[in-house]
């Protein structure tokens, strides 16, 4: 036998189109081709004998079958194949179970069916057979013919063509065709062990492992370089790090590791819209806010001095009682001030303490006086500047507010310029509130912020109660809100994002 091993790949593909077989497949699937067909005596001569050949469409014009797109019957292959003396017997049965036939195609024209079909001989799987079948449009065969030895047209019979027409019968009857399944047609599989292990669990430390347990921890950093001091100190610190961040634990290591600059971690972090202080502000809402979130500031504020976070709320902002003092500042230490303003401290001294236990009598003295209901409140912040805010003693009516004052030196005396100092009289001898104090300062702004026009302004001792009307001074608000938005850029958010953002000391 002629050994088709030693044959450079370019002589067997020429013996093979010599002998009209197909020349495709890896060298070993030609070389089984070609002792397959010596094997059937297909020399090139016998094969060129053969006389017929179907005409059929262009390969490129045959589609995959889907669904019963052929329609023929058991009553039309009979016709075809007992006058040829066989049957779909159980030789063609068998082959068709078996998944021998590994495609079919086919394309219809204007008045036939072509059949394409590829079957693997029985005996060498490596090889297959080209199959042709031509059918009428009602399902009546025609014609066929198969590469095999026994397969020559136009009326083969072979057990290729007849496993090929199960095949068509099957379509025809709308049920899956038994064809060769490829890996890629099966559900993946990788999951299911090849091989099922019975002994007892492995321990993970015991799971072999490619890499070295000791460079878990990924470090860049070449290897001749990793006993300079700084490489051992930077892995020392990282290890202690990632273990405390892992653990939650605090080990007294930490001690000795500076915390993390996180100044220049922000000013890495420089791709957003705004800055990453601003976004922290504006998170915080100070420097900007919504209705909703002023509502849920003022709700949760309600009761001022009694409230937790009514005394956090303040902390965030400047509030309308210190806008006097800043408006007034001069160059001393405005971070100082703004520090001052940004600490929960609480005052405990005998005026405040007077003034808390005073305030709720003179709020329902006023009532009296003014036939009013004076409705409680809590922290109102501006809307349109949210590092802004105000704690009105108390709302009159959707356009008046109420602040009570309860001077602790004056508290036995009647009220006058002597005894209240922050008090005047104006031209008609009327009591009025001074224009450049604290107090004036801080009514304004009250009013600013709770969108207000009036202001009551009552002075309580034990002896006496004096109402002074104020009205909203808009060149006085305008004046001192470009102060406090001076204040506010160059000092009060300076300090809170040390605070707050940068975690510095203080
Ligand atoms: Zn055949």
């Amino acid at each position: 036998m002629t050994t088709y091993d030693e044959w450079p790949l370019k002589k067997l593909k020429e013996e093979l189109r010599r002998r009209r077989a197909r020349v495709s497949g890896r060298k070993k699937d030609l070389i089984d081709r070609l002792v397959a067909y010596d094997r059937m005596c297909l020399t090139g001569q016998e094969e060129s004998k053969r006389e017929y050949q179907m005409l059929r469409p262009d390969d490129k014009l045959y589609k995959d079958v889907a669904g019963s797109v052929i329609k023929t019957s058991q009553e039309f292959v009979d016709q075809f194949l007992l006058p040829l003396g066989t049957s779909l017997n159980k030789l063609a049965m068998d082959m068709y179970k078996d998944r021998f036939i590994r495609f079919i195609r086919f394309c219809k024209t204007e008045s036939f069916i072509f059949v394409r079909a590829q079957c693997r001989a029985k005996m060498r799987r490596a090889v297959t057979y080209t199959i042709d079948i031509k059918l009428e449009q009602d399902g009546y065969f025609l014609e066929s013919q198969c590469e095999c030895k026994a397969g020559e047209g136009p009326s083969a019979h072979c057990k290729h063509v007849r496993a090929c027409m199960l095949a068509i019968l099957d379509c025809s009857n709308g049920n899956k065709m038994v064809l060769e399944t490829t890996c890629t047609a099966e559900l993946q599989s990788f999951h299911r062990p090849k091989k099922i292990h019975y002994g007892s669990p492995i321990k993970t430390a015991n799971v072999p492992s490619r890499s070295n347990n000791s460079k878990l921890i990924f470090n860049p950093i070449p290897e001749q370089f990793n006993e300079t001091p700084s490489a051992v100190y930077s892995r020392v610190a990282n290890a202690s790090i990632n273990f405390a961040a892992n653990t939650s634990a605090n080990p007294a290591i930490l001690q000795l590791f500076p915390p993390a600059n996180l100044r220049a971690v922000y000013s890495d972090h420089d791709y957003n819209k705004l800055s990453p202080e601003d976004q922290f502000l504006e998170s915080e809402n100070i420097t900007a806010i919504n209705a909703t979130e002023m509502q849920k500031v003022k709700t949760a504020t309600m009761g001022q001095n009694t409230n937790k976070i009514w005394y956090s709320e303040r902390c965030k902002r400047i509030t309308s009682s210190n806008f006097g003092k800043i408006c007034k500042m001069k160059k001393a230490d405005p971070g100082k001030a703004a520090k001052e303003l940004q600490s929960v401290k609480q005052l405990n001294t005998k005026p405040i303490r007077h003034g808390q236990r005073y305030e709720f009598k003179a709020v329902r003295e006023y009532e009296k006086i003014s036939g009013v209901t004076v409705q409680k409140t809590g922290l109102w912040v501006d809307a349109s500047r949210p590092y802004l805010a105000a704690s009105p003693d108390g709302i009159v009516s959707v356009d008046k507010i109420l602040e009570v004052k309860c001077p602790y030196s004056s508290k036995e005396q009647i009220i006058s310029p002597v005894t209240v100092p922050y008090l005047e009289y104006d031209n008609n001898g009327q009591l009025k509130l001074k224009k450049n104090h604290d107090y004036m300062y801080q009514v304004q702004g009250a009013m600013h912020i709770t969108k207000t026009k009036k202001c009551d302004f009552a002075v309580f001792t034990l002896k006496d109660i004096k109402i002074i009307s104020i009205t909203y001074d808009i060149v006085m608000v305008e004046e001192m809100l470009k102060k406090l938005d001076d204040f506010f850029v160059k000092h009060f958010r300076r300090v809170y994002l040390e605070r707050y953002l940068y975690h510095e000391s203080y």
